[in-house]
């Protein structure tokens, strides 16, 4: 995934690029599984001393559903614009920076899909989840746990207790 900018020297236009990427060594964390390829595809342009980098990243990984634990594959697309240049600026701790004519986006990609990851991962908005009594998938089989549940909510408890106490005063 590099980028040679030496035409930029002598015209103006971008330099459009297309890539496709392993992914090689990038943990997505929180039990997400990377599906490459990752494909990357923008343009590099140049103001004064500074490279803009701008595009779209897209990628597909396979995990959980969070509540119902049901394998789910998602894909994620994120457009990006990022700047690199040749000497390190404090004010700018986010600008890449590199050496010579060629940008390697391989550091900015691994950026892109870490700090794009969904942390929460559902089978669908409206997934029931397990029922956290007897464990069967609520999307599937409605089980009679639900009442066991509100039972043990303290509200529920206050409720019945006061409904009680109006039996006895009647
Ligand atoms: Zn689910
Ligand atoms: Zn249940």
């Amino acid at each position: 995934m590099r980028i040679d900018t030496s035409p930029l020297l002598t015209r103006i236009e971008p330099i459009p690029f297309s890539f496709t990427w392993r992914g090689e060594g990038v943990d997505l964390g929180a039990g997400a599984e990377l599906l490459p390829p990752v494909t990357l595809e923008g343009a590099c342009s140049m103001n004064a001393d500074i490279f803009l980098v701008e595009g779209r990243i897209a990628w597909r990984y396979a995990t959980t559903c969070d509540r119902c634990l049901k394998p789910i594959e998602k894909q994620v697309s994120v457009d990006f614009s990022e700047e690199f240049v040749h000497t390190e600026d404090p004010e700018f701790p986010d600008r890449y920076l590199f050496f010579g004519q060629v940008i390697d986006l391989t550091d900015m990609a691994t950026d892109l899909l870490i700090l794009n990851q969904p942390l929460q991962n559902v089978c669908k908005p409206d997934c029931k989840g397990l029922c956290p009594v007897c464990g069967k998938d609520r999307n599937e089989t409605m089980c009679d746990c639900v009442q066991d549940t509100e039972r043990e909510n303290p509200f529920a408890r206050l409720r019945a207790l006061l409904e009680q106490q109006e039996e006895e005063t009647k």
